[in-house]
């Protein structure tokens, strides 16, 4: 007789808006607000601590699973992008999701789409001005998810700072704010490196490179502790560390409002200092939110 060995456990999935709608109607019938977790896959502890987030704030967490292919650029990983779905749905299991949503690009651009979310001000710089196409896929797919869902509540993660900015300026703008924005700490390995999907690109050598990002704004940081105040000074005390890595090819480092992402060119309030660069072929991002009133331990 072949044995039958259960799934640990199994949660129920669609993939399809309507499916999604019913099964969201259920969750509210059965008395849970609903939280949305977007994620494009490839999970991770970073993406399970925001459904943990949700599920310990008393949602019923809703994950989405979907690798959105109109925030890639062409030339981009798309194609390469880690994709793992029965591993993600046990991970997704373990952690409390209800519900995932698991469409295929035909189901979100269906035939003769025609419309997209462009957001102005917080999409211009950094992220924006490398990837010019990536911020209007990415609300783009987030107000149609909303749209479909009609979640209680989003759950983001402070890893991607300038999403942060784009999707709630979005929602403000498009009076999703009916919706309450959760956002999650960047949750890192032991060595400081945020975790991403895009680590798995990394050869071990390239891995330990990896850890510059993290160092250069936990130096930016103590300076910050230390008393620096100058926007140009606090980022090059970041760009000096990346640039000593043979491995590392930085982007950018920039000092700005966590809302509008605008340059702050002196700290008098918090602001965040956000790094991107290249290690072998992956092309990582980390951000460090710099309080000046913060105590110096
Ligand atoms: P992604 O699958 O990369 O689109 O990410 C889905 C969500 O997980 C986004 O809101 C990200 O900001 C968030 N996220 C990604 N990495 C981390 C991390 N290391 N810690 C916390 N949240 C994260």
């Amino acid at each position: 007789m072949t044995p039958i060995t259960a799934p640990a456990t199994t949660i129920p999935i669609t993939r399809t808006v309507a499916g999604l709608r019913s099964a969201i109607a259920d969750i509210r019938d059965g008395g849970s607000p609903v939280a949305l977790v977007p994620t494009m896959g490839a999970l991770h502890d970073g993406h399970l601590s925001l459904v943990a987030r949700g599920r310990d704030a008393g949602f019923a967490p809703v994950l989405t699973i979907f690798v959105n292919p109109t925030q890639f650029g062409p030339g981009e990983d798309l194609d390469a992008y880690p994709r793992g779905e029965a591993r993600d749905l046990a991970l997704a299991a373990e952690v409390g999701v209800v519900l995932a949503f698991c469409p295929g690009p035909d189901e979100v651009y269906g035939d003769g789409f025609a419309t997209t979310v462009a957001v102005a001000g917080p999409s211009g710089p950094l992220e924006g001005a490398i990837r010019p196409t990536h911020f209007a896929g990415v609300a783009t797919v987030v107000a149609k998810l909303l749209l479909m869902a009609r979640p209680d509540r989003l759950v983001l993660g402070q890893k991607d700072a300038q999403q942060v900015a784009v999707v709630r300026r979005m929602m403000r703008d498009l009076h999703l704010d009916d919706v309450s924005l959760d956002v999650g700490p960047i949750i890192r390995e032991a060595d400081g490196l945020a975790l991403s999907s895009r680590n798995a690109y990394l050869s071990p050598d390239e891995r330990v490179a990896a850890t510059v990002l993290s160092r250069s704004l936990c130096a930016a940081e103590r300076a910050v502790r230390a008393g620096t105040r100058d926007g140009r000074e606090i980022e090059d005390i970041a760009l000096t560390l990346l640039a000593a890595e043979p491995r590392c090819r930085p982007e950018y480092v920039a000092l700005v409002d966590g809302d509008t992402f605008e340059p702050v060119p002196v700290l008098d309030g918090t602001a965040t200092l956000c790094v991107a660069a290249h290690i072998g072929p992956a092309r990582l991002i980390d951000n460090v939110i710099l309080d000046p009133s913060a105590p110096n331990p």
